[in-house]
């Protein structure tokens, strides 16, 4: 066997993590059944309204980090790979927008925000969109075959266009220190497990040079620090984001009450210790979950 990323053949199994193949050269790791994850259809149902409210500076303070990453003053046309119900970029500052997206029930959302979309055989099947930026937030993990949204990517930016690509982490003290309770890890939806070294080696392949690299990820770095904190001392997974999202969906505490406790003590007392760790971990290039920006070579 050799690896998909950099054709090396030192390949195991991912530590405790039996499902994945890990490449022990790049880093990268991939699901051993390397099939599409089918999302249950209400997997984009609307958020209740007043929870919807109670979120939305915190999601608008994420998307506002999100649209920083990109240096370029103006943007003609922006597009997001894997934009679920187009929240984040329906509110970028662009004169175009549009959402690659697989699902049909969170592009019939997108089309009554009135965001151009595509599904993912139709934008792998497009050049020259001259997009100024595309990005994919956390989305990259999820796909069968990354390779080939990355070069309909190269096809479709123009010449100093930037490409955006947040993606977790496996070569990170987190994933080492936590493993199974890692929150990134997600074996069942995450097909893919990119490290730096990987995903550089991947974006030169498919003809990218890499401008730069942030491993503080405000958005998807300390949360998810914090939620593998929770995850270590809960009796349930990932309590926190079912807690949030069954308060945003239903307006309920749908968590056990020891584990509403664990998630008081991370959100007050624990939460210097997430900040440290958050530090040293983007310091030493080793968080649980990374930035890149590259623009075309
Ligand atoms: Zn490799």
């Amino acid at each position: 066997m050799i690896c998909p990323i950099c054709n090396h053949t030192r390949i195991a199994s991912l530590r405790e993590v039996n499902e994945y193949w890990h490449c022990l050269n790049c880093g990268v790791a991939w699901r051993k059944k390397l099939q599409k994850t089918t999302y249950k259809e209400d997997y984009y149902a609307p958020a209740s309204s007043a929870a919807s409210i109670m979120f939305r500076p915190l999601l608008n303070f994420f998307y506002f980090l999100r649209s920083r990453y990109s240096e370029r003053k103006q943007h003609g046309l922006w597009i997001d790979v894997g934009a679920g119900d187009g929240n984040f970029v329906s509110g970028v500052d662009a004169k175009r927008k549009i959402g690659v997206e697989g699902s049909l029930a969170a592009r019939e959302i997108m089309k009554k925000k009135g965001i151009r979309v595509l599904g993912d055989a139709s934008f792998l099947q497009k050049r020259g969109l001259a997009a100024d930026v595309i990005s994919f937030w956390h989305v990259l993990e999820h796909l069968v075959d990354p390779e080939k949204f990355l070069l309909a990517s190269f096809r479709n930016l123009k010449k100093s266009g930037e490409l955006i690509v947040a993606v977790p982490n496996i070569d990170s003290f987190e994933f080492g220190f936590f493993e199974r309770d890692w929150f990134h890890l997600e074996p069942k939806l995450h097909l893919w497990h990119f490290s730096p070294k990987s995903i550089k080696i991947l974006l030169r392949k498919c003809g990218f040079r890499i401008k730069r690299i942030d491993y503080f990820s405000i958005e998807h770095h300390p949360t998810g620090l914090l939620q593998s904190f929770i995850n270590k001392g809960s009796s349930q997974k990932n309590s926190l984001h079912k807690l949030v999202k069954s308060i945003r969906q239903t307006g309920a505490v749908a968590v056990k009450a020891s584990d509403v406790l664990v998630n008081l003590f991370w959100l007050t007392l624990g939460l210097p210790i997430i900040f440290i760790v958050w530090i040293i971990n983007s310091l030493t290039e080793r968080s649980g979950a990374f930035v890149i920006v590259a623009v075309k070579r």
